[in-house]
């Protein structure tokens, strides 16, 4: 028996928790818990991707993340329906949540898997996603945290039973105040849930040339990422920096402008399903990653495939 965090962000499941949730039904019957205030509908509807149950402890409070809370609910939920194993998204709530749960189900952690290849056999990329490892889980108890974006939740029928669930929290449960919340995606798709990215490097030149990236973004419907460098020298914001040292993504088409493709900028998006790569320089190491290449000036290429996603939607 399985458990599976469901993480709401303003009364709806975050795209990561529904991928969550698909693959623990995968892997068998499992309960659902979720915390924070959602409408019953919501949660119901959770019965679509496999869920049978779904136990909500309807706190405002865990509107945030508190991982003392977060820990203890997800642990006294695991005990109430016997599950032995919980499964959880590896966003940072679960990079936080994750090793405290496994210690407190003295279970093992298996954290930043990517597919489920067998039973009890679990896939994850090593060496900063130059390889995959398969590992058997031969324990009774365990912990999973699934890559977001690994996993594609798809919706089918059916509704899952809704039932109350409590906690006994302490007020050292909830052990920092969180004063306010930044919307740092400013109402776009985040970065890390997004289908679609459009990344700029230093060859852009500068972050007065950014509008050519937006546009082409916002015409896909995409969210806007960069390499390292445009994050360090201030030309974009940190939280949209991508790679080793920044956020890994894995969006379905992942388009890469004025980048070259450093082994550091690929750990982090080289699991995009397509890769297509505009650069001016064609020895530039992103090429041989890439599915589709473009060698030409950004300035000249990335307008004019703006104006064809455009003529594209409006049925031109
Ligand atoms: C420990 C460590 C961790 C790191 N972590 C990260 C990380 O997480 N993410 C990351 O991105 N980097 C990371 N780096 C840095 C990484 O090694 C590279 O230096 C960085 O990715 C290069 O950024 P860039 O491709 O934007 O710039 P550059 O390497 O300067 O490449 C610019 C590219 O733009 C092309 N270009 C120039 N003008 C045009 C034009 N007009 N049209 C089209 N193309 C043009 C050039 O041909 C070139 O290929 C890390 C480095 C270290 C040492």
């Amino acid at each position: 028996m399985q458990l599976v965090l469901v993480e709401l962000i303003n009364g709806k499941c975050k795209k990561t928790a529904l991928e969550a949730v698909a693959f623990a039904a995968k892997m068998g019957e499992t309960t659902a818990l979720a915390l924070g205030t959602a409408s019953a509908d919501t949660l119901q509807a959770l019965g679509a991707y496999g869920i049978g149950k779904v136990l909500h402890i309807n706190n405002e409070k865990l509107n945030q993340v508190y991982s003392k809370a977060y820990t203890k609910a997800i642990a006294a939920a695991a005990t109430h329906v016997g599950a032995d194993t919980v499964i959880l998204s590896h966003n940072s709530t679960g990079r936080m949540v994750a090793p405290r749960v496994a210690v407190r189900m003295e279970a093992a952690l298996f954290a930043g898997v990517n597919e489920l290849p067998g039973n009890d056999t679990i896939r994850k990329a090593v060496f900063s996603g130059k390889a995959f490892a398969d590992l058997q889980m031969s324990t009774g108890k365990k912990v999973i945290s699934l890559n977001p974006n690994s996993y594609k939740a798809v919706a089918g029928t059916g509704t899952a039973s809704v039932e109350s669930f409590s906690v006994d929290f302490a007020d050292s449960d909830f052990d920092y105040a969180i004063t306010g919340v930044e919307d740092e995606a400013g109402g776009h798709v985040p970065l890390p849930e997004a289908e679609i990215v459009v990344s700029g490097g230093r060859g852009l030149k500068g972050p007065e040339h950014w509008g050519i990236v937006e546009d082409l973004a916002k015409a896909l419907g995409a969210a806007t990422a960069c390499s390292r460098p445009v994050a360090d020298i201030g030309w974009r914001p940190h939280h949209e920096h991508v790679g080793q040292t920044g956020i890994t993504i894995k969006p379905t088409l992942y388009i890469a402008v004025g980048i070259s493709g450093a082994i550091q900028h690929l750990a982090g998006v080289n699991q995009s399903k397509v890769i297509v790569v505009i650069n001016k320089d064609p020895e530039a190491p992103f090429f041989k990653a890439a599915d589709y290449g473009i060698v030409g000036d950004a300035f000249e290429v990335l307008p004019r495939i703006t104006e064809a996603v455009k003529k594209l939607h409006a049925g031109a």
